[in-house]
């Protein structure tokens, strides 16, 4: 399978938390290195966390996305 696909394919459910410790490292690690997948992972938090937060806080959405990214 083509990373970047992969990565891309699993980037709502690694937004959302739903994916296993493996996977969410392979999403993590590929994000750095692709800048397409950190603009989709920018429009799933933001969608995300305009469905699940109270009041979506933008400055929220890209704590995470920082928090993401430095994980890998
Ligand atoms: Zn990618």
């Amino acid at each position: 399978v083509n990373p970047h696909e992969h990565a891309y394919e699993l980037v709502p459910l690694y937004t959302l938390g739903a994916l296993d410790a493996a996977e969410r490292e392979a999403v993590a690690a590929h994000l750095h290195a692709c800048l397409t997948c950190q603009e989709e992972l920018a429009v799933h938090a933001a969608v995300a966390a305009a469905l699940t937060a109270d009041a979506p806080a933008p400055q929220h959405v890209w704590r995470r996305i920082e928090q993401a990214l430095d994980r890998g």
